[in-house]
């Protein structure tokens, strides 16, 4: 379906641009905007209000007015406006998916993956806010008793990153409306889009004001940093880069904020010499293509057992070479732009010192000319193991191989890094899946699968990856606190 100006004019005029306040849409408290680009065309495609820290201030009011009395609304209301709003984003999917498309460059049919995955976190959430168990024992000794209760942890700052524009923000959304916590979300300012119309569908949806209030801004520590010193403010979920992360932890320790952190990493990608090599290579491109390499799960390094290393390479190169590059909005393009030249300048830094230091590229190897931050999609073989490539998050479709002899060997090579967040391991031996996974440090193993986000899973990472999961039950918990009631032994009166 080919999408006209028209189209995309029509759908950007329905983006609210203002800051969303107790449930109204308003300007600047200083009347300052900022304009959102495409990546594909370097045009601007909307101008929005920029929060100010005054701005940061009266949502963080809002949503300490809106607290108690959102803790209090009954389980079965908070999951039934999740559910609403479930089905309004499935209603609005191409809308959506367009959005996406437009400001963060990946294909539609990608971008339309995303709102699969991105609103099932809606429809999750609304199935575990009414099964947010406590428990009532006895203890050990047999005469008092215990009971615990989880309550919602309180207002909460929410921090996403422009990847993944609507499954960021539904990734701590849900969880938050679930358990009755109110929250200021600020959005990237390089893909803010998405997240001001998922605002808009939640208030459609049913959800009270002050609930949700949305602070785009071109200043992101103009926000964080005088909320994080509120002590009204009870948590900070942030899913972004490492060093932004790291800041946000010191930050958050003075006032002991609950913290989670969805950081950085840097995935193995492990091919065994018994691994359908078919089936590793289709995985390969899921795991480095997936929104051109711009995403924390993106396989960033390829160690392969010697055996098979030469034949993978090669049709790995072949399959990456075969990728038409475009605008998402074409039928035609499976690679976007990257998402500014800032990105396609490191990913070009990265590889040409990978090629100085002796790494040979099969395809790609080169920015492309014109308008767009385009890169091609790249392979490179015989890369040296202490290349800056392999220690660092690339970030784009560029997929370094090194070549292993054992499995130990394997294992040694995937740990050393800082990062654990996902890491992917391909082979036939299933008593070698069960070693690996003991063995290698990441909090998601994905075994003979390159894609393996999920909303029902606990997603999260190790090290410098971060701490706490984002989905699955342990989704919930992030935003709950347990309070145990001791009560006295009842025959003892
Ligand atoms: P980033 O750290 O630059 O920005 C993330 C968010 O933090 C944005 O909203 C940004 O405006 C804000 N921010 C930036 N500096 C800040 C500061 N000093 N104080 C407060 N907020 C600040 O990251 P990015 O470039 O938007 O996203 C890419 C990074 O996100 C990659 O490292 C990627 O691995 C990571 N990521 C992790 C996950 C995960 O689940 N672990 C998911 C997606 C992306």
């Amino acid at each position: 379906m080919t999408i006209t100006p028209e189209r995309e004019a029509e759908l950007l005029a329905s983006v609210p641009t203002g800051l969303l306040i107790n449930g109204e849409w308003r300007d600047a408290s200083d009347g300052g905007t900022f304009d959102v680009q495409d990546p594909a065309t370097g045009k601007v495609l909307a101008t929005l209000a920029s929060a100010t820290s005054e701005d940061a201030m009266a949502a963080l009011d809002a949503a300490d007015a809106a607290q108690d009395s959102w803790a209090r609304t009954p389980a079965r209301d908070r999951a039934e406006i999740l559910r609403r709003a479930f089905d309004l984003v499935q209603e609005r999917a191409e809308d959506f998916a367009l959005l996406m498309t437009l400001e963060m460059g990946k294909p539609l049919a990608e971008s339309r993956g995303e709102v699969t995955y991105g609103s099932e976190f809606l429809r999750w959430f609304s199935e575990e806010a009414v099964r947010d168990y406590g428990r009532y024992v006895t203890t050990p000794e047999g005469k008092n008793k215990i009971l615990v209760q989880r309550k919602p942890v309180g207002p909460c700052l929410l921090i996403t990153p422009w990847n993944f524009p609507l499954a960021m923000a539904t990734r701590k959304v849900g969880p938050a409306v679930a358990a009755g916590c109110t929250m200021v979300l600020k959005p990237a300012k390089l893909t803010p889009l998405t997240s001001q119309l998922f605002a808009a569908t939640m208030l459609e949806a049913g959800l009270p004001a002050g609930v949700l209030n949305v602070t785009s801004s071109k200043s992101a520590s103009g926000i964080s940093g005088p909320l994080m010193q509120d002590p009204r403010l009870r948590k900070v979920s942030f899913t972004g880069s490492t060093p932004v992360g790291k800041q946000l932890l010191k930050d958050a320790a003075d006032n002991v904020l609950r913290t989670s952190m969805e950081l950085g990493g840097n995935a193995p990608f492990i091919v065994f010499a018994d691994a359908d090599l078919d089936r590793a290579v289709e995985g390969a491109m899921a795991a480095k293509m997936r929104n051109m390499g711009e995403a924390c799960t993106a396989a960033n390094r390829f160690l392969v057992q010697a055996p098979v290393a030469e034949e993978f390479t090669r049709k790995f190169a072949d399959a990456m070479g075969a990728l038409t590059l475009g605008r998402g909005t074409e039928d035609s393009t499976k690679v976007g732009p990257l998402i500014d030249g800032g990105a396609r300048d490191d990913v070009h830094s990265l590889v040409t010192a990978a090629l100085d230091a002796g790494a040979e590229a099969l395809t790609g190897g080169r920015a492309r000319e014109g308008a767009g931050y385009f890169y091609e999609p790249t392979v490179l073989a015989n890369v040296p193991q202490d290349a800056a490539i392999l220690g660092s998050e690339i970030f784009g479709p560029v997929a370094p191989v090194t070549v292993f002899e054992t499995e130990e060997e394997a294992i040694k090579l995937a740990n050393s890094t800082e990062y654990g967040l996902a890491s992917y391991v391909y082979s036939q031996d299933v008593n070698r899946m069960f070693r690996v996974s003991e063995q290698i440090e990441f909090g998601l193993v994905g075994f003979n699968a390159g894609v393996i986000s999920n909303a029902a899973a606990p997603f999260g990472g190790v090290k410098q990856s971060g701490m706490g999961r984002e989905g699955g039950s342990e989704g919930l918990n992030e935003y709950t606190s347990a309070q145990y009631i001791g009560i006295a032994d009842p025959y003892a009166v």
